[in-house]
């Protein structure tokens, strides 16, 4: 099964994608954690998204693209991965495309978390992210058990430096700007469903498991 979970920044595509990886036994591919992992590394793609990802802005699409390639070519994608901040444009969407075509793989559902504006605000600006295994917790709404602590594995827990509340904007700005077609292109393909994610962590994997087991239902009829 190949799932690209969509949604603007603060959706919770992050937190739904880990959780829907680990209960259908996928791996969860996320563009942003491999960034941010090789910006932590310093390694010569780190250097070149950095400045970008500080800004809010999209890292070029030739080094996202490239990057991803590797990913696919991993073993454990075989079975199929939860796709979490790609593609971004129209453009990484049909590079996307090539790319599955050549390895004989299609897209079976894209989920798009639909969240209000201010929602994305209050979970973004109180993010806590931990900077050993990139578990996401939240100041208010899901605090770690030690402040500034990773429940999980005891590494320290840091603020994204484009969860500053400015950064945020210019991101919603990036992503209202590119996402629309998007969201096109799958909904022509009718591959695209739409979720309400302002509910709890719980109620809206729920609502996203009960959309893909009626997929697989259908393709079993
Ligand atoms: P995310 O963790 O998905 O919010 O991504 C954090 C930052 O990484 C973004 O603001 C971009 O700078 C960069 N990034 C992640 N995925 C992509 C992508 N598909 N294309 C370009 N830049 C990306």
């Amino acid at each position: 099964m190949r799932i690209i979970m969509l949604g603007p920044p603060g959706a919770g595509k992050g937190t739904q994608s880990k959780t829907l990886a680990s209960e259908l036994n996928l791996p969860h591919i996320s563009t942003g954690d491999i960034l941010r992992k090789n910006v932590a590394e310093d390694s010569e793609l780190g250097r070149q998204a950095k400045d970008f990802m500080i800004k809010g802005a999209l890292v070029p699409d030739e080094l996202v693209t490239s990057m991803l390639l590797k990913r696919f070519a991993q073993p454990d994608t075989k079975a199929g991965f939860i796709l979490d901040g790609y593609p971004r444009n129209l453009s990484q969407a049909k590079m996307l495309d090539s790319m599955l075509v050549q390895m004989h793989m299609e897209i079976d559902l894209v989920a798009y978390l639909d969240t209000s504006e201010a929602v994305i605000i209050q979970r973004l600006s109180g993010r806590l992210v931990c900077s050993k295994c990139q578990a996401n917790f939240h100041a208010t709404n899901m605090p770690p058990k030690q402040d500034m602590i990773c429940d999980n594995c005891g590494a320290g827990l840091y603020q994204r430096p484009d969860d500053k509340e400015e950064t945020i904007r210019k991101r919603l700005q990036v992503y209202e700007q590119d996402s629309t077609p998007v969201i096109k292109y799958y909904e022509a393909r009718g591959k695209l469903f739409r979720v309400n994610a302002d509910g709890s962590a719980r109620s809206v994997l729920d609502k996203i498991i009960d959309r893909i087991k009626a997929y697989h239902d259908s393709l079993e009829v």
